[in-house]
């Protein structure tokens, strides 16, 4: 069982002068065999949240459960949980068998047997029997980020903690060790908390992910959910790539018309009342993922004229590039082999099935 349990956390960092609030009153539940990616930009407090919960660092204030049991003030070796991080932290004088076995060794009375078989039946399924004889510097990153998460799962704990495990392995170590540690942990089913600021890991692994930002929690939820009904304009625009398209726009009260410089657009009945049962201001934002803005030939009554700044040809798809003449650069997304020139004009259009609108003063998701 690893069902934890984080409530009202609070961590603050102080210096001479200022406090930093690294997290800001998290509340996350996390179920039993779960596999939850904790996921946000540089600094929005994802280690330390993940520090806390290991013991490493203790909470300003807030309470954290194991299995419905208070271990906030537990220290990090009572607390049955194994940490993998970035660098590995592998002892470099023992060998890969001495590192795996290290902590049953010392944190354990487990017969010796006992941990030579578990050690053995752990290096199998991770496909390292050949290098437990070697030692740190005899393996390439890859490897000794099996050897240190064989080393966790040895301990059988009931959480695994990992913090960037894969940031220093090359791009495609990195996807294959992805799809390696999510079939491992559904294996295990060990309750699993994984740290990262990427969000096609967090979008490809996670049951569920937690988005970040500025310490708080922005949204907990399925990587579709995330992606399909983000809370807000942050997680908008964290979640996918290329990012979606922002566009400052009024309302007009009179007509039920978006409006914006270089187009009106008219909103259903249904659209106008999510409005209005958010009580917005009229400064709204459209937003609109690349792929989701549709390109045609010919003008149609709902597209408008853009022209084309800059293409970007990928293989697959291609990035087209425009402008509305706000400052700001916009992105569509079109099949590889649609042939668009730059500098030449295309009509594009919004689906109106397929748009958001966030609050313009507090970013908050209207539809
Ligand atoms: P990264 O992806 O860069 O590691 P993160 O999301 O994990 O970022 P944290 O490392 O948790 O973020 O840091 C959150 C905030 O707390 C940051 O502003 C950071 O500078 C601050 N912070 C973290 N640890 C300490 C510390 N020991 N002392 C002071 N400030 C700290």
């Amino acid at each position: 069982m690893g069902k934890l349990d984080i409530r009202d956390l609070r961590k603050e960092f102080s210096d001479s002068d200022n406090v930093i609030v690294a997290v800001d009153d998290l509340n996350i539940d996390v179920k039993d065999g779960e596999f939850i990616v904790f996921v946000g930009p540089s600094g929005c407090g994802k280690s330390t949240t993940l520090r806390c919960i290991a013991g490493l660092e203790l909470p300003t204030s807030g309470t954290i459960l194991l299995n419905d049991d208070d271990i906030t003030n537990q220290s990090a070796t009572n607390r049955d949980m194994a940490m993998v991080f970035q660098n590995y932290a592998l002892y470099p004088h023992m060998t890969a068998r001495e590192n795996m076995s290290f902590g049953l060794r010392m944190g354990t009375d487990l017969p010796k047997d006992e941990i030579n078989e578990r050690v053995q039946d752990t290096a199998e399924m991770m496909g390292i029997e050949e290098l437990l004889e070697k030692h740190p510097g005899e393996l390439s990153g890859g490897q000794q980020q099996r050897v240190a998460l064989g080393r966790s799962i040895v301990r059988e704990p009931e959480v695994f903690l990992m913090d960037e495990p894969l940031s220093n392995l090359d791009a495609k170590l990195r996807t294959t060790m992805r799809t390696e540690l999510q079939e491992l942990q559904q294996r295990l089913g060990v309750t699993t908390i994984y740290v990262t600021h990427d969000q096609t890991e967090a979008m490809t692994m996670g049951d569920r992910v937690a988005i970040l930002n500025d310490g708080r929690l922005q949204q907990i939820g399925t990587p579709l959910e995330c992606y399909h009904e983000p809370a807000n304009e942050f997680v908008a625009g964290f979640i996918g790539s290329p990012s979606m398209n922002f566009i400052d726009v009024s309302m007009r009260s009179d007509t039920e018309e978006l409006v914006h410089d270089r187009f009106t657009y008219p909103l259903s009945p249904e659209t106008q009342s999510l409005i209005a049962d958010a009580g917005a201001s009229d400064r709204l934002t459209l937003g609109i993922r690349p792929e989701d803005i549709g390109v045609v030939v010919e003008e149609t009554a709902s597209s408008f004229p853009v022209t084309v700044q800059v293409v970007e040809p990928l293989g697959e798809v291609s990035y087209v590039y425009f402008n509305l003449g706000d400052g700001t650069t916009y992105t569509v997304s079109v099949d590889g082999d649609v042939l668009i020139e730059e500098g030449t004009t295309v009509h594009i259009e919004f689906p109106e099935d397929k748009i958001h609108l966030f609050d313009g003063k507090t970013g908050t998701a209207i539809k």
